[in-house]
């Protein structure tokens, strides 16, 4: 019997939709009335890294549409399992910059923790697809990570990235963003997420108190790659985060068949600033093994970004960047 104080009452309801997220190709297939065939053709390839969409995400694609944007990025595909030159599992060499605790020091001033290995979504082209989360997370180091960013007082930003930071329940965040504030030397918090955009009712009224609170300047990065994955009720979700003071921003990555035209981008940047979220970055592929139907090359970005920067107001036109493995910053398009 369920009793009030039962633990399963205690979930939230996006903690359910997480729990409910799609992991059986299956499922998905039918769901999206597409042929049966495809089980054996194109997504019995998930091995290593498996299925997983939310039901959310799952209702802003398109049935019956095999080159859906959205599809696209979810779908596992029998071209992952071909090795391609120059695709790894380390592709931005994270293995070198970590501490082995979570901690990855990579960029001047800034500390970026992976926060956990759990993701509301698995999103074919990541390039943490690889990562071995199991050890390497926060979490399981949190005392030795805190004394260390203590003694780091050249750090004044703490990035939380993963793995997804927005799957931890507020239970678990609101001590780690407590304790990360009594650093005095720590003045900004960021969050890099996916989550509002495939499980919007994660923002919770007490997630947003809870960065409101914070004395620490908070920012989410939200990782949205085309205008289809903006839509109700992530505005008003969003509205609430901006007036609790979280400033919002977006990177997105160039797939081939999902963002590499004009008029998607245009479309993207303008939608997220009706969403009261910036365009950041816009990376491109980092190259990971199993990505490599995704790769738009250098020269085909640089034309599209040459087209894009004359039909945008400068704001909205996000920075084209690459993770180059031991660059202490992302390098511009143009200097690739
Ligand atoms: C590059 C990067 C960062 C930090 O770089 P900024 O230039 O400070 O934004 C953080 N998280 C991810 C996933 C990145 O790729
Ligand atoms: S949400 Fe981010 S970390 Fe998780 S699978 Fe997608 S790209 Fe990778």
């Amino acid at each position: 019997m369920i009793t009030p104080s039962s633990p399963l009452r205690q979930l939230s309801s996006w903690q359910n939709d997480l729990a409910q997220a799609i992991s059986d190709p299956a499922e998905l297939l039918e769901a999206l009335q597409l042929p049966k065939s495809w089980l054996k053709e194109r997504v019995d390839t998930q091995a290593n890294f498996p299925l997983r969409v939310t039901q959310h995400y799952l209702s802003l694609i398109q049935a019956g549409d095999p080159h859906d944007p959205l599809l696209l990025q979810v779908l596992p595909q029998q071209q992952e399992l071909i090795p391609q030159p120059g695709f790894t599992t380390d592709p931005v060499a994270d293995s070198v910059a970590t501490s082995g605790n979570g901690l990855l020091h990579k960029y001047a001033g800034r500390a970026l923790l992976i926060s956990t290995g759990a993701c509301a979504i698995h999103c074919r082209y990541c390039f943490r697809r690889h990562y071995p989360y199991g050890e390497d997370n926060m979490l399981r180091h949190w005392e030795s990570l805190l004394a260390q960013l203590s003694e780091q007082t050249d750090i004044d930003e703490v990035i939380l990235s993963g793995g997804d930071p927005l799957t931890l329940s507020d239970h678990r965040l609101a001590p780690l963003i407590e304790q990360i504030a009594e650093l005095p030397h720590i003045q900004r918090l960021r969050l890099h997420s996916r989550v509002p955009l495939v499980l919007p009712n994660r923002i919770t009224p007490a997630l947003c108190q809870m960065l409101e609170n914070t004395r620490l300047h908070v920012s989410m990065v939200l990782h949205c790659n085309h205008p289809q994955e903006l839509a109700e009720p992530l505005d008003v979700a969003l509205m609430q985060l901006r007036k609790s003071g979280v400033t919002l921003l977006n990177q997105s990555v160039l797939l081939r068949g999902v963002n590499d035209q004009v008029t998607t981008l245009k479309a993207l940047s303008e939608k997220l600033f009706a969403y009261g979220i910036l365009p950041y970055y816009l990376h491109l592929l980092d190259p990971v093994s199993g990505a490599a139907h995704f790769n738009v090359p250098t020269e085909t970005a640089k034309a599209i970004e040459e087209e894009l920067r004359s039909a945008l107001p400068g704001y909205l036109l996000p920075r084209w960047v690459r993770d180059v493995p031991g660059h202490a910053a992302k390098t511009p398009l143009n200097a690739l």
